[in-house]
């Protein structure tokens, strides 16, 4: 690598680790939940470690893996590796890619699983993800079921991604939400925009309920 690939995935390590302690601290990660990766070449992450509490993430809790999630210097990532690697195959933009189990986004995944997504719209929060300049529009979150099977998984994600119909964010029913961006600040973003959209969303339908 040159040194300013170097330099890149250097900094993309530390944003990483400074996102994760914040998030923890916001109680999105909680018992050890969570994962989290950033591209450090073309074909190269850095992944976290299953079992590590990403409250106190540092270094030593981060591992290098192929793009088909492959332990390059031994160690075990995160059980959810595949869904990382497969948002990074698919865009070669994209260098980060964050899981959380925030409680807006649980919460929603399980009262509109039923309906396989979540409509967003006019709210100016929307201008958050990258590409979206107006309120005036409407974003489709999947809502995918949860499995255990990681392959499995993917594979219900895969047909959003392959149509474009997924952008930077998609939720697990009962389990959290996946963001991606092309730097881990707009990753960042696309989970406190969705988590913020998401407990409005929630809000909006008690108070309509009430
Ligand atoms: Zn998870």
């Amino acid at each position: 690598m040159d040194q300013t690939g170097q330099a890149v995935a250097e900094a993309r390590i530390d944003a990483l680790i400074r996102v994760a302690r914040e998030f923890g601290q916001q109680g999105w990660t909680p018992a050890t939940s969570g994962n989290y990766s950033v591209r450090t070449a073309e074909s190269r992450l850095m992944m976290t470690r299953s079992g590590v509490h990403k409250r106190d993430l540092d270094r030593g809790g981060l591992m290098p893996v192929d793009l088909d999630g492959q332990p390059i210097e031994g160690g075990r990532p995160s059980a959810e590796t595949g869904l990382h690697t497969q948002l990074y195959r698919h865009f070669p933009g994209v260098n980060a890619v964050l899981h959380v189990h925030s409680p807006a986004a649980t919460v929603a995944s399980r009262m509109f699983q039923a309906q396989g997504s979540i409509e967003l719209s006019d709210y100016e929060m929307l201008k958050a993800f990258a590409g979206i300049t107006t309120h005036a529009t409407a974003v489709t979150v999947p809502v995918l079921p949860n499995e255990q099977n990681i392959a499995s998984l993917a594979a219900s994600v895969e047909p959003w991604l392959a149509d474009g119909r997924a952008s930077w964010v998609y939720l697990i029913a009962g389990h959290g939400l996946y963001a991606w961006g092309s730097e881990v600040a707009d990753a960042a973003r696309h989970v406190e925009a969705l988590e913020f959209l998401l407990a409005c969303h929630l809000l909006e339908q008690r108070v309509n309920a009430a």
